[in-house]
């Protein structure tokens, strides 16, 4: 006999729903590239996204067809993941960063039937819309250079609409990961998975969100969906504040103007803020909580932020998962905790989330389960409702038969739950049959005051197999050498992990999504030889 409650389907149009009726004035801003402001609300983004799912019926587009965006964080984007959603169509968010080909080769992948795109991406749209024949309409979201844009767009329709009704489980976004290795994959969320992870998300525990939340997502619309944040804002009333570029200067200036309370950004993001300040001579912005994911957050940025007074969330995820799986909150006995103690804490990956069940395997291929004792590095897989079964048009499942997804990370776990993550199995430096983690020397390397940024790659070795070779980035003005950064290291990693080379550059390669580029780096010194 089944429950005797309500039933209805989890669907992302209820969150705005939600956001419209109960948060309704709470505000939505936006700080365009050319420096002007512009507001709205949640219940003016419902009304837009409901004027967006008459315009799509106008156009002929269907629930279930794809309706891809090329933009960066502004209100109007917000509307139309509402509304392409709202509209029962499949959100699909291109990342602008990457390659033309790669770019053709995702939109035709996904059939994208229209592409809604900043003004500065027009070269990009007016380089692949040749190669890519699935696109039946293109809008621009802020300008009218190219015809009507998307406000011209939606100002035909009046909003007296309904959200296309829709099953739980129908897919609502589309996200690909960067493809650093192979084809890029899709990962396509379901309105169902989007609405748990929402859910599980807000809790004080994890991203402790509220409706006098006032949050700055930095992280990309188009990255690994945007942690989530779009819906988790709707669901607790946040208002919202959004910047179409990311210089520290401008996000400072709207941290201050806005009362920003919630800033959620990749580690390069402190790392340039904390450079703009120190020119500056400028204090942190009031903020009172730091997000940071999507690679590991060095101690040091850890305590700079703690000791400003602010709570650091540190998240680790996947656009596989959603992409919250794990966060740093503060365990039982926080209060009790040095501020050292503390700092290690939130320079873990944490703790999994309702939601979310974790655990490492050998790395030798055998999927034996390893135990949860703190030392014994695994690769991590997960599983859970809001983590991918299978990729978009794969012919194959993506996880075993239990449904553990292996997440291509290291990892170990403490025997109280907590993830600590080592490295991507790709990025393990193999040193006479043992393992080095890049990601531990970069951290010790960013530790120095001197040092800005920093990466470990393996170097062939005749005799190791393959030997440390840390590439650093000095801080304006500095001239720290090889040897110095070397005895710094010394104290703070294994004398066998010592990089047997250090080399300065100007800057490091990143990825797309703000991360470094391992890949590109192994290139750069593909020929290197070690002293
Ligand atoms: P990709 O970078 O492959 O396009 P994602 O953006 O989905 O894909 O990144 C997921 C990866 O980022 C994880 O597998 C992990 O290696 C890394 N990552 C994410 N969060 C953290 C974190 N808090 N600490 C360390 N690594 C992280």
């Amino acid at each position: 006999m089944p429950g005797e409650m309500q039933d209805w389907d989890l669907r992302v149009s209820g969150l705005i729903d939600h956001a419209a009726r109960a948060h309704g004035a709470r505000e939505i801003v936006t700080r365009w590239a050319d420096g002007s402001q512009s507001r709205t609300s949640w219940a003016g983004v419902r009304h837009d996204a409901l004027r967006m799912v008459q315009a799509l019926r106008r156009i002929d587009v269907y629930p279930g067809e794809r309706v891809a965006t090329l933009a960066m964080n502004h209100g109007r984007h917000l509307a139309a993941w509402f509304g392409a959603t709202g509209a029962g169509c499949v959100l699909h968010t291109l990342n602008p960063r990457l390659f033309d080909a790669q770019l053709a080769w995702i939109v035709n992948h996904a059939e994208d039937a229209v592409l809604i795109y900043d003004a500065a991406f027009r070269p990009i749209v007016e380089r692949i819309l040749p190669s890519c024949p699935t696109i039946r309409r293109t809008i621009c979201f802020d300008s009218r250079a190219w015809g009507p844009d998307f406000e011209d767009w939606l100002a035909a329709e009046d909003g007296e609409a309904h959200w296309t009704a829709g099953c739980e489980q129908a897919p609502c976004m589309l996200c690909y990961t960067s493809g650093t290795t192979g084809d890029p994959k899709g990962v396509l969320y379901s309105h169902r998975s989007q609405v748990l992870h929402t859910l599980a998300m807000i809790a004080p525990s994890a991203l402790d969100l509220a409706p006098r939340s006032v949050v700055l997502p930095v992280v990309p619309m188009f990255h690994a969906n945007n942690w989530g944040l779009p819906w988790a804002c709707a669901a607790s009333g946040a208002k919202m504040v959004w910047s179409q570029t990311n210089e520290a200067e401008a996000l400072c200036g709207l941290m201050h103007r806005e009362a920003v309370t919630h800033v959620a950004g990749v580690p390069a993001v402190w790392f340039a803020m904390f450079e703009h300040l120190d020119r500056t001579g400028t204090a942190l912005p009031p903020i009172r909580q730091a997000l940071s994911g999507g690679s590991a957050v060095p101690r040091s940025v850890v305590e700079r932020l703690m000791h400003a007074g602010v709570r650091v969330a540190q998240a680790w995820g996947m656009t596989e998962t959603s992409p919250i799986a794990t966060v740093a909150y503060e365990p039982a006995g926080w209060d009790d905790m040095s501020f050292d103690e503390q700092v290690t804490c939130k320079s873990s990956q944490g703790r999994p989330l309702y939601g979310v069940e974790v655990r490492v395997v050998g790395l030798d291929g055998t999927g034996v389960p390893l135990p949860h004792d703190g030392i014994s590095a695994g690769a991590l897989q997960v599983r859970g409702p809001w983590t991918v079964k299978r990729y978009f048009r794969a012919e194959d499942d993506a996880v075993d038969s239990d449904q553990w997804f292996d997440t291509g990370d290291v990892a170990t776990i403490a025997p109280d739950g907590t993830l600590y993550l080592t490295d991507r199995t790709k990025d393990l430096i193999k040193s006479g049959g043992e393992w080095i983690s890049s990601v531990e020397l970069e951290n010790a390397a960013v530790g120095h005051p001197e040092v800005s940024e920093a990466a470990a790659i393996g170097v062939a070795h005749p005799r190791w197999d393959e030997r440390p070779l840390l590439v650093a980035v000095r801080k304006q003005g500095s001239a720290l050498g090889a040897e110095d950064l070397r005895n710094y290291l010394a104290g703070k990693v294994a004398r066998w992990w010592l990089p047997d080379a250090i080399e300065f550059v100007g800057s490091l390669p990143h990825t797309g999504s703000g991360k470094l580029d391992k890949k590109a780096l192994r290139l750069l010194f593909a020929d290197y030889t070690l002293p």
